[in-house]
């Protein structure tokens, strides 16, 4: 049997600006990606017929066959390098997620990555990392970003990514919600509280359910993370054209979270919030308990809360479970490698070697 497994890496967008949605529906995005050491295992088998398996976190709701993202990556790969790529006429794909579903934490994207390494090590299809990201961007907008890992700025919809320079490893608390936050929703809710806004008068105001939690930084409508369609078919945003945020790269580059904490921003916060009010009390625990910064993941409904170290977010990650804001917790830190393969084939020669999660590889050549 061969059989290679990648390793790949959550998410949190440390920025989210979201700008107007153009003509197709789509924001433009300027976003800090930072990757999280939770991580999805993907696992490709050359085998007589196609198949697929999910399991762990949320593996329920996750679609079997196309619709999959690590099956649409496959075929991206197969389409960009050509049928005989392929060892055998199937494939077996299976994923082990802990990466929870529908969460803002770009699990799906992580998983189309892991595929991605993974076969063109299985096949040796040699992709260097630059023509892999090439198949990534065809796949969805942080695709890119689940192979680079560490931290990284994306522009467009999230799949244009550079790395940032950003020193030392920051301590994060996963808040997990009791719920899933479609992407496009939350887009829309965004497009829509950014309408009622700009209305003159006493209708500009936001509904109460519309408001965000108490200590939000306001949509700057140049802050924000994903290839955000909202469906909203080209209605007109109220959004200026989103910007980096220097104060909080200069964060990044210190290292120091006392600085980062309260640079966090999220355009979709508040659009995240309107859906699912309850994140209100859950963002709230975690400024109580001390969270150097907290912010709703990405579209969420994860909110990932900042630690002053280790030990503050083992703290932080019991107060949170005992206030019952949330599902479950994880402790987790961050920047972590993008997309790495864990394992070979035992007769895997000179395509690979054996490894455990520390001596996992990137494959290709940055
Ligand atoms: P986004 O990347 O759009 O912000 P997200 O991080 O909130 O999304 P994901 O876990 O990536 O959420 O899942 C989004 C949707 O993608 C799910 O509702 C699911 O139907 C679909 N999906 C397809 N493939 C996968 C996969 N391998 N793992 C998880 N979800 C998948």
């Amino acid at each position: 049997m061969t059989a290679v497994t990648a390793r790949v890496p959550a998410k949190v967008n440390l920025q989210l600006s979201v700008g107007p949605p153009g003509a197709d529906g789509y924001h433009d995005l300027v976003t800090v990606f930072h990757a999280l050491a939770l991580f999805d295992e993907v696992t490709v088998t050359s085998a007589d017929t196609d198949s697929m398996v999910v399991t762990g976190e949320g593996a329920r709701s996750v679609p079997l066959g196309p619709d999959n993202l690590a099956a649409r990556a496959v075929a991206a790969l197969v389409d960009a390098v050509g049928p005989g790529v392929r060892e055998t006429p199937g494939l077996a794909i299976e994923i082990r997620k802990r990466i929870p579903v529908a969460a803002g934490l770009a699990g799906g994207s992580a998983d189309a990555a892991g595929a991605l390494v993974a076969c063109n090590e299985l096949w040796g299809a040699g992709l260097s990392h630059q023509e892999l990201a090439e198949v990534a961007a065809r796949v969805g907008s942080d695709v890119g970003f689940g192979l680079l890992g560490g931290t990284a700025v994306g522009l467009g919809r999230g799949d244009r990514v550079t790395p940032a320079l950003a020193a030392g490893t920051y301590h994060w608390v996963l808040a997990f919600a009791d719920g899933q936050l479609s992407t496009p929703a939350v887009y829309a809710a965004c497009d829509r509280l950014r309408a009622r806004a700009a209305r003159p008068g006493p209708g500009g105001q936001p509904a109460p359910g519309d408001r965000a939690a108490p200590g939000d930084r306001p949509g700057s409508g140049g802050r924000a993370a994903s290839g955000g369609r909202s469906g909203a078919g080209g209605r007109a945003g109220t959004a200026a054209p989103p910007q980096l945020d220097t104060a909080l790269m200069a964060a990044l580059r210190s290292g120091d979270p006392a600085e980062l904490g309260p640079l966090l921003s999220n355009d979709l916060q508040a659009a995240a919030v309107s859906l699912l009010p309850r994140l209100r009390q859950t963002l709230a625990a975690g400024r109580e308990h001390g969270a150097l910064g907290g912010i709703v993941s990405g579209s969420g409904p994860t909110c990932a809360f900042l630690a002053r170290d280790g030990a503050h977010a083992r703290d932080l990650a019991v107060a949170l479970a005992g206030a019952g804001v949330c599902r479950t917790v994880a402790s987790v830190t961050g920047p972590a490698p993008g997309a790495t393969v864990i394992s070979v084939p035992a007769d895997g020669g000179p395509r690979g070697r054996l490894g455990g999660s520390e001596a996992g590889r990137p494959v290709g050549r940055p």
